[in-house]
């Protein structure tokens, strides 16, 4: 121990934990380039879905990484290889670099067959299921797909390579990965050969028919090169996925994919068919089942986006609670990282997924969020006293939080009527401005909203 490449790799430092102030930073000067450059590179209900599916994975990844790493420990205490650690130090250089190749590779190779067979597509799909392509993007992560991926890592510890190495490196990747998700940024020159880069990646992220599953790589493109799954990007990308999920529901986010094949196992006629969805590659349909649509020609003037209207006040409203819930998440997130208690972080875990669903259903105006919104506010206070309640100030705490959920409470409810014309929540016949607007609201349709 003592050596540079030690202290990087061997001192279990959780750097996505570290990067979020620099994302954050980045996205800001992504967003400031695209107003000078006249772009818009970002939407406001979109990034809020993006970050909302980001800090999901975050906190559901607390409570799945020991069981999901735990064949990683098994193999790399029983059966390595190599002894890395008493490897004289520039043995260990060496030893990282291969590791960083090596966890590419696995990368690679786990990302591949993500988007070619349907169960962990059904994870990844996630990450590819905006419209738009900007850091958000980014962030915007499966939370269940670690339970395809660790496989794919496995000879890592039978090399010899310790966990807590192996764990920064692959947040070594993650973080590599952040910046090529933007348009800010044209080709590279000779970089473009080795490295995966913003225009390689647009390339992956686009469902343009000659775009679909390409250029899976992470940190390199050289895999891509190698394997026959390279593509440069050629004609201007389209970005989402061919079946668009339109929702702004982090949660169906996650789940939509797996209830699609729950539902064609449920239709199939024959019994082997119901149990062989799961395994096939995608796109495939059972016998009996109508085929589902290809992916066919697109373009970015004929494409319509998912972007349901809402009023600049709920907008601000769903900021509020989103920099709040955000707020709560690192909290959790950094009591994980001190090795908290998994029991005592499960309630303020469960409140910030409950949030993300809540502001998801606001972005849509959906009638649901309005009562669990305002139930969430009203276990707020209740949870800060739970929380803080042998400490003195917990009174305190407790009649701040209570004004902030009054305060909030009072501004969602003063805009229920936006939430009563659910039915018109189509991106292709946006409702009037004026329509959901409190002051001109002149109609007086009873709805479940108004009720509440
Ligand atoms: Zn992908
Ligand atoms: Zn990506």
């Amino acid at each position: 121990m003592g050596t540079l490449v030690d202290t990087i790799l061997g001192s279990n430092i959780n750097y996505v934990t570290l990067a979020v102030p620099f994302f954050f930073l980045l996205i800001g000067v992504e967003f400031v380039a695209g107003l000078v450059q006249h772009k818009r590179l970002y939407r406001f209900n979109d990034s809020i879905n993006d970050l909302s599916c980001g800090i999901i994975d975050q906190i559901v990844g607390i409570f799945l990484k020991g069981l999901l790493f735990a064949g990683y420990v098994y193999l790399f205490e029983n059966y390595r290889f190599f002894d890395i650690l008493s490897a004289p130090p520039a043995m260990k250089w060496v030893a990282a670099l291969g590791l960083m190749l090596g966890v590419d590779l696995g990368f690679y190779w786990f990302h591949r067959i993500a988007h070619e067979y349907a169960a962990p597509w059904a994870t990844h799909v996630v990450h590819h299921q905006s419209e738009e392509y900007n850091l958000t993007v980014a962030l915007r992560q499966s939370a269940f797909e670690g339970c395809f991926s660790w496989v794919f890592y496995l000879p890592l510890a039978l090399i010899g390579f310790p966990p807590a190495w192996y764990l920064a490196m692959a947040a070594i990747n993650l973080l590599y990965q952040f910046w090529v998700h933007t348009e800010a940024i044209g080709k590279l020159g000779p970089l473009e050969w080795i490295l995966n880069t913003p225009s390689h990646h647009r390339v992956h992220h686009a469902r343009n028919p000659k775009y679909l599953d390409k250029n899976y790589a992470g940190m390199f493109i050289i895999w891509d090169r190698m394997f026959g799954t390279f593509q440069p990007e050629e004609e201007q990308p389209v970005y989402g996925i061919t079946k668009p999920l339109h929702s702004w529901n982090p949660l169906w986010a996650n789940f939509h994919a797996w209830a699609e094949l729950a539902y064609d196992a449920y239709r199939a006629p024959r019994w082997r068919d119901k149990v062989k969805i799961w395994f096939m590659p995608l796109g495939w349909t059972p016998p009996g089942l109508p085929e589902g649509p290809r992916a066919g020609q697109v373009t970015r003037a004929t494409v319509k986006k998912f972007d349901p209207l809402l009023p600049l006040a709920l907008n601000l409203f769903v900021l509020v609670q989103f920099t709040m819930t955000l707020a709560l998440a690192v909290g959790v997130l950094v009591l994980s990282d001190q090795q908290a208690p998994l029991g005592s972080i499960a309630g303020p875990a469960a409140l910030v997924l409950w949030s993300l669903l809540n502001l998801g259903g606001i972005l849509e105006r959906k009638n649901w969020s309005l009562p669990l919104t305002v139930a969430w506010l009203a276990v707020l206070p209740l949870a800060a006293w739970l929380w803080f309640a042998p400490q003195p100030t917990a009174s305190v705490v407790t009649a701040g939080v209570a004004v902030y959920s009054i305060g909030s409470a009072v501004w969602l409810l003063l805009y229920r009527r936006a939430f009563r014309s659910a039915t018109d929540i189509d991106a292709g016949t946006p409702p009037s401005w004026h329509a959901i607007e409190p002051a001109a609201a002149s109609e007086r349709r009873p709805t479940s909203g108004s009720t509440v």
